[in-house]
């Protein structure tokens, strides 16, 4: 199964995405994550990106599609299924992925945007292997460090609160018109989150229950 998981700044994207990567055995591409190892390598690429991704601003897209089409040409990616998170985030970067490869389905996450301000301005990512926590509502067992991997937790750039209000603009204008891109061409398994305290776990199973139903699982 080809998955794009779908959804506003701070809707548990990459937290789903994690679950449903070890649940399904697919892989989880998360064009976020190889933004971020960029930067934090300080590779030539990572310098053309950083300012963007600082500010909340989408990267250009030519540089994030480059990128994709390396991660997903490689043969464990066609064999075991994948699942894009962050990823398509504008109607050319849709139209590219349309010639790379076949989509079976959208994980479309409505959260509204008082859950999504809650939830980004508390987050924390590990600096090590990017789980995410936060400090309302997924504690790490010890403050500061990651419960998978021991590294450190810091809050990203982009999760203060003048950025946020910035990223959910940029993807009420840029990001939002995929969906309508999408309908009628893909299907859409709906999922509705209107309370921030339900572990991920149990939101995952309701949309592992939605999959089932329409026959990809
Ligand atoms: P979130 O979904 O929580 O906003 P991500 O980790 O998916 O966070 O993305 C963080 C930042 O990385 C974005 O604000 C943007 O600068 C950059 N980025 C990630 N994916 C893309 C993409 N597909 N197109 C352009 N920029 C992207």
């Amino acid at each position: 199964m080809n998955a794009i998981i779908f959804g506003p700044p701070g809707s548990g994207k990459g937290t789903y995405a994690s679950i449903l990567e070890k649940k399904l055995g697919i892989v989880k591409v998360s064009t976020g994550d190889i933004v971020r190892e960029e930067i934090e390598k300080n590779t030539e690429l990572g310098k053309r990106m950083k300012d963007y991704h600082d500010k909340g601003e989408l990267v250009p897209d030519d540089i994030v599609i480059e990128v994709l089409k390396k991660r997903i040409s490689e043969p464990d990616y066609a064999e075991r299924g994948f699942i894009l998170d962050g990823y398509p985030r504008t109607i050319p970067q849709a139209e590219a992925l349309s010639k790379i490869t076949k989509i079976d389905v959208i994980i479309n996450l409505n959260v509204p945007d008082w859950i999504i301000i809650e939830r980004l301005s508390n987050r924390r990512t590990c600096r090590e292997c990017e789980a995410i926590f936060n400090v309302k509502y997924v504690k790490p067992k010890i403050e500061g460090v990651c419960d998978k991997c021991g590294g450190e937790l810091f809050q990203r750039e982009d999760d203060k609160p003048e950025v946020i209000r910035e990223r959910i603009r940029v993807y009420q204008e840029q990001t939002r018109p995929v969906l309508e891109y999408y309908k009628g061409k893909i299907p859409f398994a709906e999922f509705v989150c209107d309370s921030p305290d339900i572990p991920p776990e149990v939101n995952v199973e309701i949309i592992l229950g939605k999959l089932k139903k329409m026959g990809f699982l």
